[in-house]
């Protein structure tokens, strides 16, 4: 699908549930209130979505949430969608913690990489960070998943006051592992707002003064707007991806399916069209025209930088990160 842009939209983003094991400061508070499960969507309804926008143009697929990996069967879904003709990948992101025991079926379904997210290394600190005491759970599952040959990406957000001191050492996970480290500039949406953001040019010029050698990665990661830097001797390399510091609207190739159906064309604003009627329906009429409504009023840019004009007021495990 092209947007009124000129962008190519062959990307969706799939949140299959707001639950989460983890209540991560920036992500989910603490007293959330569940979205009751009739108004959810099920793996078929999710799949008929799939197969519709198939047609219409998207090849990759991202699984997130909230944590996906909560959600009962999600292996049977990613096996559904990669069984859709044309579909090219289907990835997913993850908090990590209860990944280990499900790679193997995840592996069996036909999962093509995985985004584990890792804020610190140091256990007091990942407690106060998720509320949860799973360092080493999380750590365990990244070993497990680059041992099974995974495309594995650790992402990471800095907060000022909370974790930037750690970014040396989290970015060395790419020099001890053949693995992608991911530097996500906090963005302002839900709890987001309330913590504070850690520049990327900050970080850039930082990693610049320790690794004099440091080159730009010119070659193709994945769906996403990250910049990717190498360092010599690295096995993996150090991607940046600055929402607020380095728009990259101009490459936008996604939209997002959030659980309970809406199509959201861009995560700054509060538009969506929802798809959950026509989907348990099974109109693929009415999906194709709401899908390409959706992508037709996908903004020129965001406007993270101006937070007076930010109109999403849902939090990010609502959308799906
Ligand atoms: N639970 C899974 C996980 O943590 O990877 C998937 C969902 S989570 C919402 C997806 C990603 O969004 C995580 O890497 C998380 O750190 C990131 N995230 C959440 N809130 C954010 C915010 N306000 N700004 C930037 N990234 C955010
Ligand atoms: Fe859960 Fe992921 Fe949000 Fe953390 S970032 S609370 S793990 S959904």
């Amino acid at each position: 699908m092209e947007d009124s842009y000129g962008r190519t939209i062959d990307y969706m983003r799939i949140s299959i549930t707001d639950r989460c094991n983890l209540r991560c400061r920036y992500c989910m508070p603490e007293d959330v209130r569940w979205i009751p499960m009739e108004e959810i969507l099920t793996y078929e309804d999710i799949a008929f979505i799939c197969r519709e926008s198939v047609r219409a143009g998207v090849k990759k697929y991202k699984i997130t949430g909230g944590e996906p990996l909560v959600r009962l069967g999600c292996e049977e879904l990613i096996a559904q969608i990669r069984g859709i003709p044309g579909v090219e990948q289907v990835t997913m992101t993850t908090n990590g913690v209860a990944l280990k025991e499900h790679l193997p079926r995840l592996l069996e379904a036909g999962l093509c990489g995985i985004n584990i997210s890792l804020d610190t290394l140091e256990p007091e600190r990942f407690r106060q960070i998720t509320g949860f005491d799973y360092l080493d759970r999380v750590l365990g599952a990244i070993e497990a998943a680059i041992s099974t040959g995974l495309r594995v990406k650790v992402n990471t957000v800095l907060q000022k006051g909370v974790n930037e001191d750690e970014w040396h050492s989290l970015m060395r996970l790419a020099e001890k592992y053949p693995l992608d480290v991911r530097f996500i500039e906090l963005m302002p949406i839900g709890c987001g707002q309330k913590e504070a953001a850690v520049p990327n040019p900050w970080l850039l010029e930082e990693m610049r003064q320790r690794y004099p050698g440091l080159i730009e990665d010119t070659r193709v990661h994945g769906n996403g707007p990250a910049v990717y830097y190498r360092v010599p001797g690295f096995l993996g390399s150090i991607g940046l991806i600055s929402a607020i510091h380095g728009k990259f609207c101009d490459r936008c190739n996604r939209i997002r399916l959030t659980s309970t159906g809406e199509v959201k064309p861009c995560l700054c604003y509060g538009d969506s069209f929802s798809l959950r009627e026509a989907a348990r329906s099974r109109d693929a009429e009415a999906v194709q025209r709401l899908l390409r409504q959706a992508v037709l009023k996908k903004p020129g840019t965001h406007c993270f930088e101006e937070p007076g004009k930010i109109t999403e007021k849902h939090k990010m495990t609502q959308i799906g990160g």
